[in-house]
Order: structure tokens, then sequence, then C-alpha cells
């Protein structure tokens, strides 16, 4: 007997390298109310098309499809998710899957100070804010934008409700703020968040990754260590992408070494953009579109088991193959600036980071 979406025992699907479908990062928009450097430098790119986007009831279908397959972590993301109106709608329905047991949002938390107890309130799990600095006119020059007391009214408003596990992702970057890497530590005391420091990853193609730009892992410890001593890593047993160590005091943080140390070997994530294209790695280039098939009508069957095939046959290792061009001097921009006004869905804003 089928079981009904979001009911029973799903069979994880694995790929050609063993890996399991377990996380699914959803894009519910391509909009976004800041203009990182890293992300989204340009003012405007070539949007989706609105009557392209999925609606939330079609959101939940292909939701419904995944657990099928396996997955039961979810993360709502953008673009900026909060810019998609009545996002808590999105979430409450979500809650009704019971096979998710972690239902998460990132989001650059602008708009968090309106919208946390909403979310809350309809059943959101966990919220991460990305943070890149504590300095207003630092966080003016990246992000054009003068949003900084948001961000932090929002961040607050977050802890205040008391949301579990609460998280501040912080892309970390040479010259840039790598001067703050103890300050955001301590402002994630403060208020009750674990700080994760990204590497800068060369995605999409506008922005002005170099080599040269990346905080690694290892400068990362060195500064850190520098100022509070021995830290040690802490073992654990997870497929999250953050290596998590603590401080002398017990203080934890974590890093994202998708640079420098990728982990693709064990990545079990794959992205939905806001118009329904699956990537299978936030390098692909290629996606598959999942949105004519439901529109279509097709069967739950045949979208089963056109799911379990294209991830049976995943072979993606995108960051590992974009170290090993280093050897030879090839790493470059990824996708050249002209492609990326053609194709809105290459940018990073657009499959969710
Ligand atoms: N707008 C939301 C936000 O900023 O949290 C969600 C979407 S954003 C694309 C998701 C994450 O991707 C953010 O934490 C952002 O810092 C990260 N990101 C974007 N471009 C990046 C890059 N070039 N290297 C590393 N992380 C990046
Ligand atoms: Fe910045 Fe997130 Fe917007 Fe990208 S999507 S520009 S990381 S706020
Ligand atoms: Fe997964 Fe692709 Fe990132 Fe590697 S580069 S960890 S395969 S999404």
């Amino acid at each position: 007997m089928i079981p009904l979406p979001g009911t029973g025992d799903a069979t994880v699907v694995r790929d050609r390298f063993n890996r399991p479908l377990q996380s699914l990062r959803i894009s519910v928009t391509d909009r976004c109310n800041l203009r990182c450097q890293y992300c989204m430098p340009e003012e405007e790119y070539s949007w989706l098309p609105r009557e392209t986007l999925l609606t939330f009831e079609e959101i939940t279908t292909l939701t419904d499809l995944f657990t099928d397959v396996g997955v039961d972590k979810v993360r709502l993301t953008g673009g900026e998710p909060l810019m998609r109106r009545d996002l808590p709608r999105l979430v409450h329905r979500l809650t009704k899957n019971r096979r998710l047991k972690d239902i998460a949002l990132t989001t650059n938390g602008i708009l968090l100070g309106d919208q946390a107890q909403a979310l809350y309130d309809a059943g959101l799990h966990r919220v991460t804010v990305s943070l890149d600095t504590l300095r207003p006119e630092r966080f003016r020059a990246l992000t054009r934008r003068d949003s900084f007391q948001q961000v932090l009214e929002g961040i607050e408003t977050v802890a205040r409700i008391g949301f579990p596990q609460l998280k501040l992702d912080t892309v970390a970057m040479r010259g840039f703020n790598d001067d703050e890497l103890a300050h955001l530590i301590e402002y994630g005391i403060r208020i009750g968040a674990e700080v994760r420091f990204i590497e800068y990853m060369d995605v999409g193609g506008a922005n002005d990754w170099s080599a040269d730009k990346v905080l690694s892992r290892a400068m990362m410890l060195k500064s850190l260590s520098q100022r509070y001593g021995i830290i040690e890593p802490i073992i654990e047993q997870s497929s999250a992408p953050a290596q998590r160590f603590r401080l002398p005091d017990g203080t934890t943080f974590g890093i994202i070494p998708s640079t420098t140390t990728p982990f693709c070997s064990t990545c079990d994530r794959s992205r939905l953009t806001a118009d329904g294209m699956w990537y299978l790695c936030l390098y692909a280039k290629q996606g598959v579109d999942l949105r004519q098939p439901l529109r279509a009508g097709l069967s739950r069957e045949d979208m089963l088991s056109r799911l379990r095939s294209v991830w049976q046959s995943r072979m993606d290792r995108g960051a590992e193959e974009r170290k090993e061009l280093e050897q030879t001097g090839a790493r470059g921009r990824l996708i050249g600036i002209e492609k990326l006004r053609e194709d809105p869905h290459l940018e990073m804003h657009a499959r969710g980071g």
C-alpha cells in the first residue's frame, strides 16, 4: 500500500556516491531587499516571471513528494524569504507533514521584527540570520542598504520569542570583516545565538570572488586561538555543513569551510527554486523542471519515480571540482555575467545559498 504523503516511513533514496537525499532548501523568492556584494551585487537582474512562481500549495505538494523519498529537513530561503507575502501560511502548511523533523529559515533579518512572532506561532522550528558585521558603515558598504538597525532588532525579537537554536551566519572575508570574528562570537553570547563562519564561495558570477578574499578555516582558527587560547574541535556525527568548535570558556561556534575543505562526499542537500527548478548542487549549471510536470498533472507515482531516478544518477561534487581547478590555476569566474543575465537561475540568490 502506498502511504499518504507525510505519513509512514519514507525510503531514503541514494545517489551514485551513496549519499542520501535528506535535506531540501526551498527558495520562495529570488527577490531581495539587500544587495550583498558577495551574492547579489547588481541592482537589477532578470527576475523569475511572476506566473512561474510556485504557489504555497504547489510547494507543499512538492515537499510532500520529497519527504516520500527521504527528505526530513527543509530550509526556507531565497532571495530574501520574508519578502514572500504570507510566509507563515506556508510554514503552517509544512508543519502538517509529519515526516518533516526540521523546518528552518535563513533570512537577512530585516523583516523579522514584524514577522518572527507569526512565524513562531505558525510552527517554524529554527531561524538562522545572516549577519556579516556589527559595524553599521560596513553593513552599508556591503549591502548597499541602510537596514542595519532593523537586522539587529529582528535578531533580538527572535531571541526574545525563544526560538531554539538561533544561529548567526557570517561570510568571513579577508580584508573586510576578519577583525570582527571575536566581536560576532561575543554578540552571539549576549543574545544566546551560535555563530557560524562561512568561507567566501565562488558561486554565481556577478560577485568579485578571488582566492585572496577567502578567510580560510585555518586563518580563522589561528586568529581566534590567539585571542581565546586553545580551541577544541567538537566531535559529532552530523550531516550539517558546519564543523563546530569550543572555546576554553565553553562557548561554541561553527565554521563552514566550503571553499578550502569541501564536504561534498557527505552532501545530502538539494535545492528547489521559487519557480520549481530542482538543483542537485549549489554549483550545478542545470536543474530539473518540476513545475511543468506538476502543473501538467503528472501522477504522484510518476513524480516520485522522477525524483528517485534523478537523485540516483546524481554525481555532483561542485565545490570539490572547483577546488581541483586550483591545481592548474584554472579557478576563475563560475559563470560569465552575460550568461547570468540570460538565466536568472544561475545566481546564488535564485537557488538559495
Ligand atoms: N537572504 C537570506 C540571507 O541572506 O540569509 C537567504 C538567502 S542567502 C543566498 C543564504 C546564505 O547564502 C546567506 O547566509 C549568505 O550569506 C550566503 N551566501 C551568499 N553568497 C555567498 C558566497 N558567495 N559565499 C558564501 N556564502 C554566501
Ligand atoms: Fe544578501 Fe541574502 Fe540578499 Fe543574497 S539573498 S543579497 S545574501 S540578503
Ligand atoms: Fe553539496 Fe554541491 Fe555544496 Fe558539494 S558543492 S556540498 S555537492 S551542494
